[in-house]
């Protein structure tokens, strides 16, 4: 299992900004901010994420 890497400023999540990105989602978090970042991608535009967007699987290991 991943444990969760402590808090570095310099290596926020650049979707959240709330949580340290992690090796696996680099430089995300989570797959959920991952799949923020995509969503943003695909569209063309930043609009607000869950707005019509599928919503990714959840990790047990998140929780906000
Ligand atoms: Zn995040």
């Amino acid at each position: 299992m991943q444990k969760p890497i402590p808090a570095n400023s310099n290596n926020l999540c650049t979707i959240c900004t709330q949580h340290p990105a992690t090796p696996k989602f680099h430089p995300f978090c989570s797959a959920r901010c991952a799949d923020v970042d995509l969503g943003r991608w695909l569209k063309g535009n930043y609009a607000i994420p869950g707005e019509n967007a599928e919503l990714p699987e959840t990790d047990p290991e998140e929780d906000y």
